[in-house]
């Protein structure tokens, strides 16, 4: 070992042993940057042989690259020296003799001998730690590269997912559409059948009286007519004139029931001047009215045109004045009271009539229902269901109040 003069206070025997012994290489630098000595662990770190690194230049055990920079840090140092870590937060690599480079960590200190700075470098080769360092790293970015693909992954199975689901939703959504609008041809198509059935039921039933009224009013017209009988002619001819109205109106009432069930009735609007529509309702169904009833007209307030459907409102009248008459005795008085309020157009038509008992008046609109005081007046129960469905059609109201023995007032209400 070549130890120079000025240190040899330093290199006293328990000085030695610590510097021989340490687990780390020790290089220590006199100013010009000459190692004056270095422990067995440096030399071994480098790769020198025994006391080969005394008196070297300390700046040949760095990569040629840094060699420049280390002198000015060197003469940094020098001139303020502080024990510290060199190059924190960067990597350092030294040289070892056979021209390899290596990762060390190097921490400075000194020492003054004779009045001379005596610059330690405790190094560390750190190339275990950094090849661990190393495939950490990389293992955690390979990790992180496996995150991404397989969030990616999770990604495009949950989308996957979601189109499959949606279309199987679509699917069965498209399915119960399907299935719905064969249940609605179904039922329309057993309703259409049952009222088919029903109008031959009702067809044998109701048309055999007003037929053979008919026949029978015919024959006595024949009768009457060789004997020059001219009032019985008259009430004869008034008797097939109401049997056929009765038959037509039995058969308007299916055909109307036939096109609201098959949904093939459309709203035409256009004014109305209401006066003189009532009016030839008042012409058309007085006649039909048993003897000594009247038909009254109130307007409760001036209404002039409103905009709706003649056919639909002459039909939804016509009945229900019809009703009142059909259900009422002979003398009595039919009144319908009309009124225009806000935007609607409403009329009630009440009667003094034989009322609708409580219980049957829950059914009222029910198709062929008829209450149980009807009797034998001649009806088909269809009527006041047409009624409601008209009512509905043109986005109006229908209620009704009745007291059994006393009368009934029916009052509607249209948008107009
Ligand atoms: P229809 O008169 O042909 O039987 P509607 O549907 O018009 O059929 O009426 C159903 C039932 O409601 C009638 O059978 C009758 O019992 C009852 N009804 C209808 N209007 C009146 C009324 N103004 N007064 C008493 N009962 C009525």
């Amino acid at each position: 070992m070549s130890i120079h003069a000025p240190i040899s206070q330093v290199t006293n025997d328990a000085f030695r042993e610590i510097f021989q012994s340490m687990s780390e290489g020790i290089v220590m630098v006199d100013e010009m940057g000459k190692i004056v000595i270095a422990n067995p662990i440096a030399e071994q770190i480098f790769e020198y042989e025994r006391n080969e690194l005394s008196g070297l230049s300390l700046e040949e055990l760095l990569p040629e690259r840094y060699r420049g920079r280390h002198i000015n840090f060197r003469k940094g140092f020098n001139a303020h020296p502080e024990p510290r870590r060199m190059g924190f937060g960067r990597d350092l690599t030294a040289l070892k003799k056979n021209g390899q480079e290596f990762p060390v960590e190097i921490s400075l200190s000194y020492t003054q001998v004779q009045g001379k700075i005596l610059v330690m470098a405790f190094i560390s080769d750190i190339s275990q730690r950094k090849k661990a360092e190393d495939a950490l790293k990389r293992s955690e970015e390979q990790l992180i590269v496996y995150a991404a693909e397989l969030e990616k992954k999770v990604q495009s199975r949950t989308e996957a997912l979601h189109k499959t689901i949606q279309e199987l939703e679509n699917e069965v959504s498209e399915r119960k559409k399907a299935e719905e609008e064969a249940r609605k041809s179904l039922e329309k198509e057993r309703e259409l059948n049952e009222l088919k059935t029903k109008f031959v039921s009702i067809a044998s039933h109701e048309f055999r009286t007003p037929l053979s009224t008919v026949l029978s009013s015919a024959s006595l017209i024949n009768q009457y007519n060789a004997r020059g009988e001219r009032e019985k002619i008259d009430k004869h001819i008034q008797r097939i004139k109401s049997s056929v109205n009765h038959l037509t109106s039995i058969l308007n009432d299916f055909l109307s029931l036939g096109k609201l069930e098959e949904g093939v009735i459309d709203i035409n609007k256009a004014l109305i001047d209401i006066p003189q529509f009532i009016e030839s309702i008042r012409e058309e169904l007085i006649p039909t009215f048993k003897p000594g009833q009247k038909f009254e007209v109130q307007y409760e307030s001036p209404i002039n045109d409103i905009n709706s459907d003649v056919r639909i409102l002459r039909n939804i009248l016509f009945n229900l004045v019809s009703n009142a008459s059909k259900y009422s005795d002979q003398d009595k008085t039919i009144l319908l009271k009309c009124r225009s309020e806000n935007r609607n157009f409403i009329f009630e038509i009440i009667d003094e009539g034989i009322g609708i008992p409580l219980q049957d008046q829950k059914h009222m609109f029910e198709r062929f229902f008829r209450a149980s005081n009807a009797g034998n007046v001649q009806g088909t129960g269809l009527g006041l269901n047409i009624v409601k469905r008209y009512i509905d059609l043109l986005g109006g109201i229908i209620s009704f109040s009745s007291e059994y023995g006393k009368g009934s007032t029916f009052t509607v209400s249209v948008p107009v």
